[in-house]
This record gives structure tokens, sequence and C-alpha cells, in this order.
């Protein structure tokens, strides 16, 4: 694989599959709203040396490129380079967006076969277009659930906070053409998988190669701290749901020793889940590359 010093950890799962991390930028969030039903009193200490006098903590914008022996596959675009300064400034938006991300990491954005996106929150679905309003990845078919677009587009006013619709009209058609409705191995090893909770057609994606698969949760697993199944954040469209489905897929993922990379973890992306009473903790892997 064409990458270099740039990509903070990579990983080779054998059979001709390969996985690198690409940070595409960091926002801010407000920490009550990353904690959601959590009291601050269990959650405070967590966060001790991150958060910032007005309470916010900065989210990573973690996406992965797969290469596999059919093609390339993006997981997720980040915020993307389309937002105005008034939003810029809002979201505290800093760092580089994917498509130069990916470059310095060694990738062409032509290059890409797939983009596959957990859903379609405006800081996951924010960079299919470039600047100036072109296919970011004009070579790629676009992998989300039909259901997620469904709800994304829709008009419950609860729901469609989160999107960015103006922007997602922009790419409706080429969502359409490759959107998923339920599981799908997108190219040998990949597989989406859905999941809802964070939002109604939310999904995860797994690789697999010959050795230790490669779990991305998106935003079930956001941070380390996301291991506890009922920690869930006032982002999570179907909470009940998040829960089921977390300690669903993380018994699987202890099960099965999956590498699990977390969507807006900053430093310790990288790890794995381990059994914790009732719940699970996320033991983070050293940054590795290979
Ligand atoms: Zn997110």
């Amino acid at each position: 694989m064409a990458m270099n010093d740039s990509v903070s950890w990579s990983a080779d799962l054998g059979g001709g599959v390969r996985v690198a991390l690409v940070q595409a930028g960091t926002f801010w969030s407000d920490a009550g709203a990353l904690f959601g039903p959590v009291p601050r009193v269990m959650w405070d200490r967590l966060v001790v040396d991150e958060i910032t006098p007005d309470h916010r903590l900065g989210q990573a914008l973690n996406c992965l490129l797969i290469e596999t022996s059919a093609g390339r596959v993006l997981v997720e675009t980040g915020i993307g380079e389309r937002m105005s300064d008034k939003v810029r400034e809002m979201r505290r938006y800093s760092g580089d967006p994917i498509l130069p991300a990916l470059r310095m990491a060694g990738f062409e954005p032509t290059s890409v076969d797939v983009v596959a996106m957990s859903h379609l929150h405006f800081d996951h679905a924010g960079g299919l277009l470039d600047g100036d309003g072109r296919r970011a990845f004009p070579r790629a078919v676009i992998v989300a659930q039909r259901a997620e677009w469904e709800i994304a587009l829709g008009t419950n006013s609860r729901l469609v906070a989160s999107y960015d619709q103006p922007e997602l009209r922009l790419v409706r058609d080429w969502g359409a053409a490759g959107w998923a409705e339920g599981e799908r191995e997108i190219l040998p090893g990949v597989t989406v998988l859905p999941t809802g909770g964070h939002s109604a057609g939310h999904q995860a994606v797994i690789v697999r190669g010959s050795g230790r698969p490669v779990a991305f949760f998106g935003d079930l697993a956001m941070r380390p701290w996301s291991a506890n199944p009922r920690w869930i954040t006032a982002f999570d469209d179907f909470p009940l749901d998040s829960v089921e489905v977390k300690g669903e897929l993380f018994r699987q993922a202890v099960a099965e020793d999956w590498t699990v990379v977390l969507s807006h973890e900053p430093r310790t992306p990288i790890g794995r889940l381990v059994p914790d009473r009732d719940r699970f903790a996320f033991e983070p892997v050293r940054a590795t590359k290979d």
C-alpha cells in the first residue's frame, strides 16, 4: 500500500486486505451531549484532562481506507470543506478535510472504488463533495443504508437536525445508486451491517482478511467509554436500540477478538473490547505502522 509516515495506524489483515486510519480533522462538541443520559458525576473524571472551560470535547473525524485485491473502500468522509465560516467557527473545525488527508496518506481520491458511511450525519457525509461541489470520489459507489437516506431526507424535525439536508440533496441520486438494504458484502472481505440506534439506518463496517477482523461501529462506539452499552449519546435517535445492538455487537467483538476503531476518539482510536462486569471496557493499543 502506498501509505506513508502521516498514517498513524495501519494493519495487514492477511489475504490481501489492509486497513489504514486516516483522520480528517477535529471539531468540538458539548460534553454533556456526548454523554447523553449519563450523570456528570460518572463521567467527569474521564475527561478531566481534555474538557475545555466551556465544557467541550474534541472529536476526531476518524476514517478508514481499506485496500483489498478487488478495490479500495473509504469508510466515512468527515465534515468536508463546504461549510460556511459561521458553521466552521461554531463547530471549531480544524485540521485537514478528507481529500488533503487522503492525499497526504498516499491515496488519490480518484482511486477509491467504494465510499461506505456508517450514517449520514454532517460529520460523516460532509466530504462527499469537494469545495467546488464536484464529486470528491468520482469513481466511487456510495454505500449507506436506504433507510438512512430516507430518514435523512425526511421531515421529522428531531431526526433531521443532525443532517445537512441541502448538501445531501445534492448527492441523493449518487447515493441511491449504491444504497444497501440490509447486510451487504461491498467488496470481498468488507461487509456493512445495519445496526440502527444512533440513527435509523446506521450501519457498522466489518473488515475480514485471514487474521483478526477490524470493526468500525460508527457512532455506536465514538470514544472508549462507549464500551458500556448503556452509555449512549444525546445524538442517538433510537437510544434503546443503541443499547441493545451495542450489547450484541460488542459480545461478538470480544468472542472473535476484533480490533475496534473508534469513530471520534482523537488519541487512542484503536483497541479491543474486553468483558467488564455487566458491560465491556475498551483497551487501547498503541498506534503502529506495519
Ligand atoms: Zn459522528
